[in-house]
């Protein structure tokens, strides 16, 4: 995969699969300006690695995606400050517990749909414009397994990620006419990641015995499937989510 001159934006890439996907990104050749919302350490740790390599001299910015004016604002800097934009990968996340019973605020319920779905919506629309009128681009949305089987005290996190899935479907036939591809990445559990940094030792196992191939994925497993569809090598895919989980929902 060859993405020579392109510039890619990557949400969420201080940390976890976001790191792996903006260092894959880098090896294949793009200019990655790596988004981050609290970590800045982080950002700079994934720019840092980038550097180390060779590879094209990255960028850090940070952006908050649940605020839409400040992702404007950003985005636009962006591509002002590289001209152009060929590559988004929107896979900023958050995975909060959302039980229902008991019923908890409808607020504190929806805190993964604000980020993981609106945050999505609002990144790409600071960025479609300048796709659709350059008639050239490639959106990756980072979905989850959790999209299409039911965790359950995650219904807020799975109800944005089938979310996003529905979203990459329209929206790729929205931008088609105009050479823009929208699509997905579906992982399952992911090592080194904060997600599963946080599932306890006893509900992991239990995770792992429904996993046909018996182990979680490395980041840069599921980066690999990100850069494919980035890049030309997929250029008649679109509206498809590509799932990476070790045949886990197989
Ligand atoms: P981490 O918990 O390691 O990192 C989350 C990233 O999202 C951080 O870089 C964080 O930035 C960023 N982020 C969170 N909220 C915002 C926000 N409001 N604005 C901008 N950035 C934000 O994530 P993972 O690597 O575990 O997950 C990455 C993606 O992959 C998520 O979309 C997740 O749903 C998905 N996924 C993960 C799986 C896993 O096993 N880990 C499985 C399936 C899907 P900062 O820290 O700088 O604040």
């Amino acid at each position: 995969m060859d993405l020579t001159a392109r510039v890619a934006m990557v949400t969420g890439g201080s940390s976890g699969i976001g790191r792996a996907v903006c260092l894959r990104l880098a090896q294949a050749g793009a200019r990655v300006v790596i988004g981050y919302r609290g970590n800045r350490d982080g950002a700079d740790t994934t720019a840092q690695a980038i550097r180390d390599k060779g590879w094209p001299e990255p960028a850090t910015v940070r952006v908050d995606v649940t605020d839409a004016e400040d992702t404007q604002r950003v985005f636009g800097h962006v591509v002002r400050a590289n001209g152009k934009l060929d590559i988004l990968v929107n896979n900023a996340g958050v995975g909060q517990p959302s039980a229902v019973v008991p019923m908890n605020p409808v607020g504190e319920w929806a805190a993964s749909v604000e980020t993981n779905l609106l945050g999505t919506l609002h990144c790409i629309k600071a960025s479609s414009l300048h796709m659709l009128v350059a008639r050239s681009g490639s959106i990756v949305n980072i979905s989850s397994i959790a999209g299409r089987v039911g965790i359950p005290g995650l219904s807020s996190y799975c109800a944005s990620k089938a979310g996003i899935e529905g979203m990459t479907r329209a929206l790729s036939r929205e931008f088609a006419p105009y050479d823009v591809r929208v699509n997905a990445v579906a992982p399952g559990y992911t090592a080194d990641t904060g997600m599963v940094d946080r599932i306890d030792d006893k509900r992991l196992r239990e995770f792992l015995d429904r996993i046909a191939m018996k182990r979680l994925a490395d980041a840069h497993e599921v980066a690999n499937a990100v850069a494919f569809l980035a890049s030309d090598e997929a250029s008649y895919i679109t509206g498809h989510t590509l799932v990476v989980d070790g045949g886990l929902t197989a």
